[in-house]
């Protein structure tokens, strides 16, 4: 007999080229329709700029589409991205704060540009990559993606290893939001704070500790338990810190594009069943 696999019905982190998705807002809502996906937010990294748009199309084919942000933080000099969820993108506070964080990337896109021509990569590059991100967020996926038409790496994901992360030659250390500010603003705009993909920053345990502590004293309320590119062993310990600290679980993809299989709509497991929705903030 055929086993039928559970799949969630939720999806809380997807991209869309309002910063550095594949599809346009439309698209991707049209896309989940298809996969079956009932409850849908778009995150675009430090920009609202899609919500209207996916909220119209969400309107035409019967999703419920969650207006959401990931944000770009810092805390104890590392980046990690909190996601905002059932935010209001017209609250005063988060826009400020989200317009701050859009002009440290556009002046890191001219530093990460500088930096490679230094090192005779790319020459001068700053525009055509504004170029490919169009009317979206700029981001390093963007830098990643003219080096690889421009013959410097067969994948993104080689370039990224060779010239993006830290220590390589087109890396700038960026002091994103402070996490109890940007915790602020999605909390001001009426939204839930998530940390994303937590198993993705390789902290220590001790290390982990002092994070979500830090981030539950400021007002974190879930963390992402099912997310696109989690092993069992990932999905695992992500629960396990949910549990322990008392933290809502959120199931997100963090789809950028049809062509990255690991992060698919359609096809996340369900939360484990002891774990508190953090949907259950805003249902
Ligand atoms: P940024 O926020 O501008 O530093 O860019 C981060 C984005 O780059 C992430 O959201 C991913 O979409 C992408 N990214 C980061 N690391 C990698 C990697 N190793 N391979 C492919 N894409 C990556
Ligand atoms: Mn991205
Ligand atoms: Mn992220
Ligand atoms: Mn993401």
């Amino acid at each position: 007999m055929k086993e039928t696999t559970r799949l969630s019905t939720h999806d809380l982190h997807c991209h869309s080229t309002a910063s550095d998705g594949k599809l346009s807002p439309t698209e991707l809502v049209n896309m989940a329709a298809q996969k079956d996906v009932k409850t849908l937010a778009l995150t675009d990294h430090d920009t609202t700029n899609g919500l209207q748009e996916a909220s119209a199309a969400a309107d035409k084919v019967n999703i419920n589409l969650i207006p959401g942000i990931e944000l770009s933080t810092t805390w104890s000099d590392k980046c990690f991205h909190v996601v905002g969820l059932n935010i209001d993108a017209e609250n005063p506070r988060l826009k400020k704060g989200v317009k701050g964080l859009q002009a440290k990337r556009l002046k890191r896109a001219d530093l990460i540009a500088d930096k490679l021509a230094e090192k005779g990569i790319g020459g001068a590059i700053a525009d055509s990559v504004k170029a490919i991100a169009g009317d979206g967020m700029i981001t390093r996926a963007h830098f990643a993606e003219y080096l690889v038409e421009h013959g410097y790496g067969s994948t993104v994901k080689d370039i990224f290893k060779h010239f993006l992360v830290s220590g390589k030659p087109g890396f700038v250390a960026t002091r994103w939001a402070e996490l109890d500010e940007a915790i602020s603003w999605i909390t001001d705009a009426g939204g839930v704070a998530v940390l994303a993909h937590p198993i993705r920053y390789k902290l220590s345990g001790r290390q982990m500790q002092r994070l979500l502590t830090a981030f539950k004293a400021v007002g974190g309320a879930g963390i992402e338990v099912i997310c696109g590119n989690n092993s069992l062993e990932d999905t695992r310990k992500s629960a396990n810190l949910a549990r322990q600290y008392q933290l809502a679980g959120s199931v997100g993809s963090d789809f950028h594009s049809p062509n990255k299989s690991w992060a698919m709509l359609g096809k996340l497991p369900p939360l484990p069943e002891d774990i508190e929705p953090i949907w259950s903030h805003w249902c």
